[in-house]
């Protein structure tokens, strides 16, 4: 491929830390005033209408039905079109993005196609009907466990299955989105008797999310290595959790309110094939560890070497310009149970995935104390606070926080693949 198809004519797709060039074009959607929603590709810092540019005419060697579902409001049509149809939309846009292709740049829908300022338009990338969460990091649940259980920090089960519980999609928002410090009951001692307020130790969850493409049928489960086929897209996510509402509504059936009040999902998918050069192998697991049953066991690359922030600025830091601390860097690849495995088994009793589902990793925290991926285990349940950048100390979120978690992947002589940002201000609660 000459060098004219490998950079674009768009400004600034090209810079090397912007992770937003010719081999990301990650997916979205955008509401735009006078058009309404649109579904949108991401180049450099622009969001392309899809729809306007399916209009011009200058993708119709793209099949019919991909035509249609790139011009429509939301990912969900496109998403249930499969790799294939994803596939050669994206060489489409590559194609006309590209410096050597000059159907686009010079068409005069380019002004109006190409947005500048999608800040406040972005939407959520499709609707997403059902949500579950898995808690698949070891240091993770080791960490959290250790606090409560001293003696077992992982249950039985552990190693043997990616443990996750079905979570809540409707108050799934989209970065920048602002988030209300939930109410709920909490008890000072163990047994009771409770009181009902607003919680004291609101935490985030650094967390990755798939986005599920295509479905499979009920009682067709997906096997283990057609399992990343299956996947459109992965998102950052924050999962924002009332830590005392948690401790006393867990058992026995697990996390309820401490978790459906909010999570906040970044507004740009990037897509599966994006991710090909940071595909890593599942590392054999420790001596003595369980080997996974057959149908958990993946016989290619399905972890994603992919670098995780998190920042926290006050309120106060926010009107003085102080920089956001960071409090978490960490990495996808460390996780126990891949995505690949999370699928497998979540499909292994029958049941369906569809469009547009939303699978979450769980908390991603790594073996040291900084790549811990929320405050409870960053300050170990508050006996070891942070200091963020205006001198105040945190256990635990408080109003007016702003969290932002970061996404990216860079290794030399590959592109960098940028995620954006999932982003939410803390609110006081009503
Ligand atoms: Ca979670």
């Amino acid at each position: 491929m000459s060098d004219s198809l490998n950079r674009s004519w768009v400004k600034g797709a090209d810079d090397a830390e912007g992770g937003f060039g010719l081999d990301n074009l990650p997916m979205g959607s955008i509401a735009l005033e006078g058009r309404g929603a649109r579904v949108a590709v991401r180049i450099g810092d622009f969001a392309l209408d899809c729809r306007s540019v399916v209009e011009t005419g200058l993708c119709d060697r793209l099949d019919r039905r991909v035509r249609d579902a790139l011009a429509g409001e939301s990912l969900n049509e496109f998403m249930g079109l499969g790799q294939v149809a994803w596939r050669s939309a994206r060489a489409e846009f590559r194609r006309l993005l590209s410096a050597g292709v000059p159907d686009l740049r010079d068409h005069k829908v380019v002004g109006a196609a190409l947005i500048p300022q999608w800040g406040s338009s972005l939407r959520l990338p499709c609707d997403i009907g059902d949500y579950t969460d898995f808690y698949a990091s070891i240091h993770h649940a080791t960490n959290v466990g250790s606090m409560f259980r001293p003696d077992q920090p992982l249950l039985p089960n552990w190693k043997h299955m990616p443990i996750g519980y079905h979570g809540r999609s409707s108050s799934i928002v989209v970065t920048g989105t602002s988030i209300v410090r939930p109410n709920g009951q909490t008890v000072a001692q163990d047994a009771g008797p409770p009181s009902f307020g607003p919680t004291k130790l609101l935490d985030y969850e650094l967390e990755v999310g798939a986005l599920i493409g295509t479905g499979n049928a009920l009682s067709q489960p997906i096997a283990i290595d057609r399992a990343l086929d299956h996947v459109f897209g992965l998102v950052l996510l924050n999962d924002w959790s009332a830590r005392d509402v948690q401790k006393w509504e867990y058992q026995p059936l697990g996390p309820f309110l401490a978790k459906n009040f909010a999570s906040t999902l970044s507004g740009w998918v990037v897509m599966v094939d994006a991710l090909a050069p940071y595909r890593v192998a599942l590392p054999s697991r420790p001596e003595g560890d369980p080997e996974p049953l057959a149908h958990l066991r993946a016989g290619h690359d399905c972890l994603f070497d992919v670098h995780l922030e998190v920042t926290i600025a006050s309120a106060a830091m926010r009107a003085a310009g102080t920089p956001a601390t960071q409090v978490c860097l960490g990495n996808f690849s460390q996780m126990y149970w891949s995505l690949a495995q999370m699928i497998a088994h979540h499909t292994s009793g029958g049941c369906n995935l569809r469009p547009g589902d939303l699978l979450a990793s769980g908390t991603v925290s790594g073996p040291e104390p900084e790549s811990r991926g929320c405050l409870l285990e960053r300050t170990w349940r508050g006996t070891q606070p942070i200091t963020l950048g205006d001198s105040t100390q945190r256990k635990f979120l408080e109003d007016g926080d702003e969290v932002v978690m970061r996404a990216w992947c860079d290794r030399p002589g590959k592109p960098r693949i940028g995620f954006g940002e999932c982003r939410g201000v803390v609110l006081p609660a009503r």
